[in-house]
């Protein structure tokens, strides 16, 4: 159970050669596989008609319960405006070692100048890693330029590369070995009571 699920779940369909680049740039940087799960379900009770966005932690309630049985990580992906209740938006929010991760095309669509067609592209692969990152155990990072830096705006997600740093980078490999020990740690015990 090692593999990463994405899920659009947003309210125009999905934008599918969007999902398959930024797919393949998280496929490269974890080395791990991703698999795009099409559940029709969407969260219903995440719309808060008084700020007129949706909840990105009901969200992430909502998908914990519904993954794919063999997803490791499942990250939602959607077009609608997200929040929560300390901020006006939230490009994204992730379970910090955990299951679930959400991430909206909403706040990053924003150009500034540029009408480069890659930009939303590239803006979606960095914040996707970054959320998949807090999934992973990794908290934010100060290093310039690093993936797990906080972005407050696109300007800061422009300006921050699509990748880990060093030391996010070891700490990744250090966490995702620790997690697979303890899953052989947990087999061992199991099969200790079966004997
Ligand atoms: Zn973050
Ligand atoms: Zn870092």
């Amino acid at each position: 159970m090692r593999d990463i699920y994405f899920w659009w779940i947003g309210a125009d369909a999905a934008d599918g050669r969007l999902l398959a680049t930024v797919r393949s740039v998280v496929e490269r940087t974890f080395g791990r596989a991703v698999h795009v799960w099409s559940g029709r379900d969407r969260p219903e009770d995440a719309f808060d008609p008084r700020r007129q966005q949706h909840s990105s932690t009901r969200i992430l309630q909502w998908l914990v319960d519904r993954r794919p049985s063999d997803a490791h990580k499942v990250l939602a992906l959607t077009d609608v405006d997200l929040f929560i209740p300390i901020l006006t938006f939230v490009f994204g929010e992730a379970q910090l070692d955990g299951a679930a991760a959400i991430v909206s095309t909403a706040r990053l669509r924003t150009n500034y100048g540029s009408s480069n067609g890659r930009l939303l592209t590239t803006r979606l692969a960095k914040e996707c890693v970054h959320e998949l990152g807090h999934t992973f155990g990794l908290i934010h990072c100060d290093r310039r330029g690093c993936v797990m830096t906080r972005s407050v705006s696109v300007l800061d997600v422009d300006a921050k590369t699509g990748s880990f740093c060093e030391d996010c980078w070891a700490r990744y490999e250090e966490l995702d070995r620790e997690g697979r020990g303890d899953h052989e740690q947990r087999a061992d015990a199991h099969s200790d009571r079966g004997r």
